[in-house]
């Protein structure tokens, strides 16, 4: 299971209501904070996230309105709250720009106040945990190496109690044993297979999440099958040409991604001031029902359905 806490929802310029790109990616004691645009430390604060264990920023791209925050993130890491390290994943371009704001601005020759590293990431998996990966893939909006984000727990399969029980396996290391796929010799010799008490495989639970985009043919297949996608709908229909000059989304365009690539759930962020959210909320459930529009705070369970 993942959960995503949104911190910012706001497009390229912040609202009364609404703050500016951020969001945090949960499973289990990993915390990944996605964007980090102006103001997200005072989210943080507001949300009770809290900074513990924080340690780990993914950038989608290098626009102001998803990097902001860092240097203010930054400046308080200096004086007032302490993090063990901090690693900070994007593009090469978002991380060029953030490595002036940090480096440039805010420490001007100091040392960061933790272990500071900026990894350049590529399309594929880049991180990898005991259940589950992180891959990154091209997005294409302004500018270079926007990426957008997969957060897949890995395939599995269930362990069979009731087979188990019949089969006399005791409780103890020899189930564990049987689940990392090694046979286990009973007291009265019989031998007992992973296969005798593992059912099929069962994929993973997979979250997707894309910042700004200005297409969707090219993610299809990323978000293919999704528990939940997460992304830009920055205009509406009626906006649809200005939506493709600036390179950004319609609801309509992200509803209908949505559709094509099978994913259960919508969840819209990136919302311009110049539209009400009832609106946009319309336009992507005329074209898929289980849409939603995230505010501020909303925080949502993603499980395989
Ligand atoms: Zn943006
Ligand atoms: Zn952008």
């Amino acid at each position: 299971m993942f959960e995503i806490l949104f911190l910012g929802t706001s497009a390229s310029a912040p609202s009364a209501r609404r703050g500016l790109s951020a969001a945090i990616v949960k499973h289990d004691e990993y915390r990944f904070l996605v964007d980090c645009g102006e103001g997200t430390q005072r989210q943080i604060l507001k949300s009770g996230a809290g900074f513990k264990r924080l340690t780990r920023i993914l950038l989608t791209h290098g626009h102001l309105d998803h990097i902001l925050g860092l240097g203010g993130l930054m400046s308080t890491f200096m004086r007032w709250e302490a993090i063990d390290e901090l690693e900070i994943f994007g593009g090469r371009s978002a991380l060029d720009r953030v490595h002036d704001l940090l480096y440039g601005v805010v420490l001007r020759g100091n040392q960061p106040p933790m272990p500071l590293s900026m990894h350049e990431i590529k399309p594929g998996i880049f991180f990898e945990a005991d259940d589950f990966t992180v891959t990154a893939f091209r997005v294409t909006h302004k500018g270079p190496d926007c990426l957008g984000y997969i957060f897949e727990t890995k395939a599995r399969r269930p362990f069979m109690a009731e087979i188990a029980d019949e089969l006399g396996v005791p409780f103890g290391p020899e189930r564990r044993d049987l689940v990392t796929g090694k046979s286990i010799a009973l007291a009265d010799g019989r031998t007992v297979k992973p296969d005798d008490v593992l059912g099929p495989w069962q994929s993973g639970t997979k979250l997707v999440v894309v910042g700004d985009a200005g297409r969707t043919d090219n993610i299809l297949e990323h978000c293919q099958d999704a528990d939940a996608l997460v992304i830009e709908s920055t205009y509406l229909d009626e906006e649809a040409e200005m939506a493709k000059q600036f390179s950004h989304l319609t609801a309509k365009q992200a509803a209908e991604l949505a559709k094509e690539a099978g994913v259960k759930k919508l969840i819209l962020t990136h919302l311009s001031r110049r539209y009400r959210e009832r609106d946009v909320l319309e336009e992507a459930q005329a074209v898929f029902p289980e849409s939603v529009v995230a505010r501020d705070f909303d925080s949502f369970q993603i499980k395989r359905s």
